[in-house]
């Protein structure tokens, strides 16, 4: 099978994890998010996961510089460079995309793809609201969809203009959903051929 480097652009309420699940088992790529990479930093306590939590509570974003890093660190790994990768929650701004453009392609490969599950606002923010754990307050939660709005929606276009998007309907069943999502990805591997 083709290694693929693929995105998924997302809000939070979207059902990305889930998907990203079901794509990693059908497609292979080694599934990176790094909101659970930003997570597993704050359960050891150091003063960066320490730093990150404030960050994350307040719906806020890690700064770019930081991202990029860790990353491109990430990415650089034997199980990445063998398997390929599904990136969740980066890019998250357009600086976040130029340099992981900068950091594929000065490793000699380059991102395949950047799927764009799209569930409107409205039913995000209920889903969003629905789920909230007691440490997520409401304010945060609206916080990182507004942010999602300013920040990342733009990246939508950064793909679009390089012919690089895909945008999936994120309303309907799980298994509609990742249905559309695989037909997606399917027709990028056949491109690839
Ligand atoms: P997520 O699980 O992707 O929703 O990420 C949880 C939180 O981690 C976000 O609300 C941000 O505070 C932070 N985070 C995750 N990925 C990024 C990123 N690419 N850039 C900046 N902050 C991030």
């Amino acid at each position: 099978m083709a290694t693929l480097r693929l995105v998924i652009l997302g809000r939070q309420g979207s059902g990305k994890g889930t998907q990203c699940a079901r794509l990693m088992e059908s497609f292979g790529p080694v599934h990176v998010s790094t909101g659970d990479m930003l997570r597993a930093a704050v359960a050891t306590g150091t003063e960066f996961g320490r730093q990150a939590e404030a960050i994350m509570d307040a719906g806020e974003l890690v700064p770019d510089e930081v991202m990029n890093g860790i990353v491109a660190e990430r990415l650089s790994a034997d199980d990445v460079v063998e398997r390929g990768v599904l990136l969740d929650g980066y890019p998250r701004t357009p600086a976040q995309a130029e340099a992981l453009q900068e950091a594929l392609e000065s490793a000699g490969t380059h991102l395949d793809l950047a799927l764009n599950l799209e569930v409107p606002i409205e039913e995000a923010t209920r889903r969003m609201l629905d789920r909230a754990r007691a440490d997520d307050t409401e304010e945060a939660i609206l916080r990182r969809l507004a942010l999602y709005e300013t920040e990342t929606a733009p990246l939508v276009a950064w793909f679009e203009k390089r012919s690089l998007l895909i945008t999936v309907d994120g309303l309907g069943s799980e298994d509609e959903v990742f249905q559309r999502l695989r037909r997606a990805v399917e027709h990028t591997v056949r491109d690839l051929r």
